[in-house]
């Protein structure tokens, strides 16, 4: 285990408008804010899921398309730096019309019907991404 001690810099609480993609909408957001290191929270509804379960014999992400208007029952992930980049890795669990609900890796292409959420960013170096042997994974580094 490794791990880096924080303390808080700023917390952001806002809304996504209708129609936009999640994930390019908050790594626009950290863009803007400069927001290198942190915590993402959110909770909403989308109208359209990119969900990816990673294949670990395949190393390989099996990206999920959900054509269809669910609960964004909850969010959450963490933000580090990936290619010299601020980099939003998130996860959420979706519930479907009947209830049951679905969850992963958010990608790309995940739209937003309505999506509130909380930034909390540190104060600190970031972690860096780099490419793990082992996993097949881009995970932080020591
Ligand atoms: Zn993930």
């Amino acid at each position: 285990m490794f791990f880096r001690e924080y303390t808080i810099k700023r917390i952001f609480q806002g809304r996504l408008l209708k129609g936009s993609d999640i994930i390019e909408d908050i790594k626009a957001f950290l863009k803007e804010k400069s927001v290198q290191s942190g915590i993402i929270s959110g909770i909403g509804a989308a109208t359209k899921a990119n969900i990816g379960y990673y294949d670990q014999e395949a190393r390989i992400y099996k990206i999920h398309t959900f054509d269809e208007p669910m609960e964004i029952l909850s969010l959450k992930g963490n933000i580090s730096i990936k290619d010299h980049d601020a980099f939003p890795h998130l996860h959420g669990v979706f519930s479907r019309k009947d209830g049951f609900c679905i969850g992963g890796h958010i990608f790309e292409g995940t739209e937003v019907f309505a999506f509130e959420f909380e930034i909390v960013e540190f104060v600190g170096d970031p972690f860096i991404r780099y490419f793990d042997d082992e996993t097949g994974l881009y995970l932080w580094a020591k």
